[in-house]
């Protein structure tokens, strides 16, 4: 069994006591972590203090290198990375459309390559007789990273790369229920990286280090992916020392498929987007309208491929699907099911947990349901797709803006210009046509409304772990 400890200040550190981390194909333990507490983010943070100085002045090329590297080592570890993935995220190996443990090892992978390889230019505002201006981008100290359960690794690596290639160093959190992974790649990386450049502090449910790191005084800036309740609380720890924030919280995104389009030709893209990890991603499609022309054939479409996906145990070559990632998730799945069926809907699918051990859901195609039942208006983040009809362009606009959260969403049709025009409409941070949740490491992703705070990636994901220092020489 694997036991995962601390790594502060580049040395593995025990807790008095350890907790269990569940595989969500079994129901049944396979890890235990040390289970830490405030005393452990205090020593964290101290060790990441004490190396900010030396890190924030290393040479651009040399930081480059070091990322570079870590990003080989993780390559030379994919397979076992992969296996620890789909052990405790339940995420298959291979999964839907490819969208599994390699996809997350890989991407990983991809995302510390291309972080490493941006840079932080001065900015020449004003260069003339009387003053020369330049803005500098500097590194703003101990940043501090909270993951959730969904992309563990993945997430790790889009906060922490980013975090030190501008200089900063970093004490992570990792979800306490997928905490082996992101464990695996701290301890790589402190293969590679000066101690105490990047710290590992694990804590068991219900503990205090996520919030005490909020709080903590020594922490600069917070970068967190999870829930938009868990966000708003870390807003008012932060307020402390005004920390600077990046919160990638929940979507409940919607995709409006026009009339034009043929739904034998678009309904497996569909499928995949909304479904693929079980819809346990942040940007998965979540509500789905659909022209009434087109209505019946797409719902039969997407009740067919439902009912053939291969859903079972990650370690299997063949699975699809795997589990819900944890029973809570589970739970709040079947009470969003059971409203739904309360209010009407009908089941094209599943609708079901399935018997025996693990935390599997069939999944699940919703027709005849509509905006004002929870399914709808709430994230479900789970094997389960509500197909809202409508008949008026405008007016399905307006119902997929009209929610809280904004972090995604797609316009689906055969007409380019036309689908573009809707889809800026959107109130969202990032707008597809005809694709949705697909991002890469080049381009801003983030949420507006209640979908959270900054954005993740490329140039201007990074430029938010920086400071801005401006410089005037007068010259005159
Ligand atoms: P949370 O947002 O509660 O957890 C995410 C991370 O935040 C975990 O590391 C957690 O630690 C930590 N955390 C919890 N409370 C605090 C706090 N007060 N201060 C600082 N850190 C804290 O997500 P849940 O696991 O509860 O999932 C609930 C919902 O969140 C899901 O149903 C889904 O809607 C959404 N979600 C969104 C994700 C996204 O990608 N945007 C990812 C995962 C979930 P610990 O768990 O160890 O206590």
């Amino acid at each position: 069994m694997e036991n995962i400890s601390m790594i502060i200040g580049g040395k593995p550190v025990a807790a008095a006591t350890t907790f269990p981390v569940i595989n969500p194909a079994t129901g049944s333990t396979f890890a235990t972590a040390a289970a830490g507490d405030a005393s452990h983010v205090d020593a964290a943070v101290a060790a990441a203090q004490a190396a900010f100085p030396e890190w924030s002045s290393t040479p651009d090329a040399e930081r480059q290198r070091l990322l570079h590297a870590i990003g080989a080592s993780l390559e030379a570890n994919m397979p076992a990375l992969m296996e620890l993935v789909t052990k405790e995220t339940g995420k298959p190996l291979n999964g839907l459309n490819g969208v599994g443990a390699g996809m997350e090892v890989g991407g990983s992978i991809a995302w510390t390559h291309v972080t490493a390889d941006l840079s932080l230019p001065v900015e020449v505002i004003q260069d003339n007789e009387v003053a020369r201006v330049e803005v500098h981008r500097k590194p703003l100290g101990v940043v501090g990273s909270i993951t959730p359960w969904n992309w563990p690794l993945m997430i790790a690596v889009w906060h922490v790369i980013p975090a030190l290639r501008a200089g900063n160093t970093v004490v992570i959190k990792p979800s306490e229920m997928t905490p082996v992974a992101t464990a695996r790649f701290v301890e790589i990386a402190n293969g590679i990286l000066p101690p105490g450049v990047l710290n590992l502090v694990t804590g068991a449910p219900g503990s205090d280090v996520g919030p005490t790191m909020a709080r903590h005084p020594g922490i600069a800036k917070i970068v967190f992916t999870g829930s938009t309740r868990t966000g708003r609380k870390i807003m008012e720890n932060a307020s402390g020392n005004l920390k600077r924030l990046t919160l990638e919280l929940g979507g409940n995104d919607a995709g409006i498929v026009l009339a034009d389009v043929d739904p034998k030709a678009v309904a497996a893209k569909l499928f995949g987007v909304a479904f693929h990890n079980n819809g346990q991603t942040c940007a998965s499609l979540k509500r789905l309208y659909v022209h009434e022309s087109i209505y019946e054939e797409l719902c039969a479409e997407l009740a067919k491929l439902a009912k053939a996906t291969v859903v079972g145990d990650g370690l299997n070559h063949d699975t699809q699907l795997g589990p819900v990632q944890n029973k809570a998730q589970l739970a709040i799945v079947e009470e969003l099911a059971a409203d739904a069926l309360a209010h009407g809907a009908r089941f094209l699918s599943g609708g079901h947990v399935r018997a025996g051990s693990g935390y599997f859901y069939e999944p699940t195609v919703v027709a005849d349901i509509t905006d004002g039942i929870r399914l709808v208006d709430e994230e479900p983040f789970g094997p389960i797709l509500p197909v809202i009809k409508y008949s008026d362009i405008d007016d399905v606009i307006r119902r997929a803006n009209d929610n809280p959260s904004g972090l995604g969403g797609s316009i689906w049709s055969n007409d380019l210009a036309k689908a573009a025009r809707l889809a800026l409409r959107l109130e969202c941070g990032t707008a597809w046509v005809n694709e949705h949740g697909a991002i890469q490491p080049d381009a801003p992703f983030g949420g507006v409304k209640q979908s959270g705070i900054g954005v993740e990636f490329g140039r201007y994901g990074l430029e938010e772990y920086t400071s801005i220092q401006t410089l005037k020489i007068m010259k005159a």
